[in-house]
């Protein structure tokens, strides 16, 4: 007899739910986890706080999957919603709270208490995590036969009716995710959508950009442009200036159109530093400064609508002297300062890549899979969830949702086909 009926690969977020989903339709379920512990990202996750879901609909949560995306989750968003994993981490003695930008968190703060609580729950139910076992090669059925099989880093063979694979993707390394995955899947002839790092900070060499580290803007909206000047993506999201590019939400959820165009990007990024103000009030804005006794500065007009460091390079973009008297700015002056506020072009040289990245964009193609069961349509019981599907969203607990609703699915429909059902 096969030992195990279920084996799920990985024990972060998708295979810790797999498991549990595994487990509880009544499967023999052995979880194999490469290092020592589980859910090290989600430990790491929301600046240890966890962002674990979205304030979201399904279906505007979906939506922010791209295309094939929002086709591919409609099914699992709805099979297991926002709304309810926030219940069932609730009834795990972790309830939420949302936060600003659709976010949802552990009212404790904890990313830790997420962990805890879904290991608690998928190991109550039935299903033995085995650590410091990384999988190295995966073996379909023989022909005719039902028995995958699974060597380990040690030599250890082990054998399964189904196995789910939930092993990640290659961003942030550190943590034992290392694109292991992709290989298994190559293996099997199942097509791969090249992996490319996302949610990650963008690099830029430029002095300006570089000298204004810590400087944050809350509402800004960028704009990602080719080189041809067509219009790629545009995102209304916080941003951080670092001592290496720009980082915070805006320029995050933009890097993985950035990182699908190789090492040395041809972008055109643009920053809109006052979204609620249009072109024509900043204009009579500054009429009606230059209109002003006295003689007031031009640079004035944004006295408190933007961090005071920021105001010289806005100045310096347009090239005017920053002590310029708004009564003489010429007409063309004040277009040009509009433009530098409504259009700031922000020098970006590519992605600081994977070690940096919170997710990995592209992997396994979604032709290759079931979205109602996460079942490969060549490998009958192989069921793929989570990150190692071509599969990436922006920042705010959709990732994590993602995760758990395709590793939900996995885990269902892994148990009832061992049934027979
Ligand atoms: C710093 C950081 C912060 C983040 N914050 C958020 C956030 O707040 N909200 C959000 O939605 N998303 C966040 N993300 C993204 C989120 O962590 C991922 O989308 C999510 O973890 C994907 O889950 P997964 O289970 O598919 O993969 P993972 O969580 O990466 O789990 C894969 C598991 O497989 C194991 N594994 C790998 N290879 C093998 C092998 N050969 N054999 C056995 N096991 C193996 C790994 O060790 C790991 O435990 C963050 C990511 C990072 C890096």
């Amino acid at each position: 007899m096969v030992a195990h009926e279920v084996i799920v690969v990985g024990a972060g977020a998708a295979g810790l739910m797999a498991a549990l989903e595994a487990a509880l339709g009544g499967a023999r379920v052995l979880v194999i986890e490469k290092t020592p512990r589980a859910g090290t990202k989600i430990l790491a996750s929301g600046g240890t706080r966890c962002n674990l879901t979205t304030t979201l609909e399904p279906r505007l949560a979906a939506r922010l999957f791209g295309k094939q995306g929002e086709r591919f989750l409609r099914g699992p968003f709805q099979a297991l919603s926002p709304q309810a994993l926030r219940q069932s981490f609730s009834e795990w003695g972790v309830p939420t709270m949302t936060a600003p930008l659709e976010k949802v968190f552990p009212v404790s703060g904890r990313a830790r208490d997420v962990r805890d609580a879904l290991l608690r729950v998928t190991t109550a139910a039935g299903a033995e995590v085995r650590y410091d076992t990384p999988l190295q090669n995966l073996a379909a059925p023989e022909d005719g036969g039902s028995t995958w099989t699974l060597q380990c880093a040690d030599g250890e063979v082990l054998e399964s009716k189904a196995v789910i694979l939930a092993s990640g993707g290659k961003s942030y390394p550190r943590t034992g995710t290392t694109g292991d995955g992709y290989g298994w899947l190559q293996g099997l002839g199942l097509p791969l959508t090249q992996p490319r790092p996302s949610l990650v900070p963008l690099r830029s060499s430029a002095k300006w950009v570089q000298d204004l580290a810590g400087v944050s803007l809350q509402d800004c909206e960028l704009l990602l442009q080719g080189a041809d000047g067509q219009q790629i993506v545009r995102r209304r999201r916080p941003m951080l200036f670092t001592h290496r590019g720009l980082s915070g939400p805006g320029p995050m959820d933009l890097s993985g159109r950035i990182s699908a165009m190789g090492e040395n990007p041809q972008v055109d990024l643009r920053a809109d530093l006052l979204p609620d103000i249009d072109r024509e009030s900043l204009r009579d804005e500054l009429l009606s400064l230059a209109a002003q006794p006295g003689r007031p500065s031009t640079a004035k007009l944004l006295k408190g609508k933007l961090p005071k460091r920021l105001v010289g390079p806005v100045f310096a973009a347009c090239q005017l002297p920053i002590d310029l008297p708004a009564a003489a700015l010429s007409r063309a002056q004040r277009h040009a300062l509009v433009e530098a506020l409504k259009r700031l072009p922000l020098p970006v040289g590519g992605t600081l890549g994977y070690d940096q990245a919170e997710v990995t964009a592209g992997g396994l193609s979604l032709s290759a899979l079931d979205s109602r069961t996460m079942q490969t349509h060549d490998h009958p019981n192989l069921f793929v969830c989570g990150e190692l599907l071509d599969l990436d969203g922006p920042i705010g607990g959709l990732n994590f949702q993602a995760a758990f609703s395709t590793g939900f699915l996995a885990g269902r429909a892994a148990a009832l086909s061992i049934a027979g059902k």
